[in-house]
């Protein structure tokens, strides 16, 4: 499936039939944040890849991690207080969660910043990778 670059909540057309998505995302600078429950992790400066689902309502799911004034209930909330998102794109049923997000924590820089990210409710080491200072593909 196709993936899509939309990042204003008012653009936001996403293809219903999709069920995931990877957010792009980068931090301008090292910082430390707390993620929630998960604990306080220091996240270095550069591009993060984050994995998840919404398996209904996937437009309002997205639009909802590029709104800014919401109450923080997942671990992306808490750091997308603190970074932008970059891109975003969604995709069927082909590949689970799980499964793009270990293709992404298997790419030649991957980083695992904070470990159980996203990851709650799978046996993934987390659902968020860092990819480093610069984005190769
Ligand atoms: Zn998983």
């Amino acid at each position: 499936m196709a993936s899509s670059r939309m990042l204003q909540p008012a653009s936001i057309d996403i293809d219903a039939a999709a069920r995931y998505y990877q957010l792009t995302l980068y931090l301008k600078s090292a910082e430390e944040i707390q993620i929630g429950r998960l604990g306080r992790f220091l996240f270095q400066a550069g591009f993060y890849i984050y994995t998840g689902s919404a398996k209904k309502g996937i437009s309002s799911r997205v639009a909802r991690h590029l709104r800014k004034e919401k109450k923080l209930r997942w671990h992306i909330d808490y750091l997308l207080e603190r970074a932008e998102v970059v891109d975003v794109a969604v995709f069927g049923d082909d590949k689970s969660e799980c499964e793009l997000a270990s293709l992404a924590l298997s790419r030649p820089t991957a980083e695992v910043p904070a470990k159980g990210f996203g990851a709650s409710d799978c046996r993934c080491e987390s659902h968020l990778v860092y990819l480093g200072n610069e984005l190769d593909c």
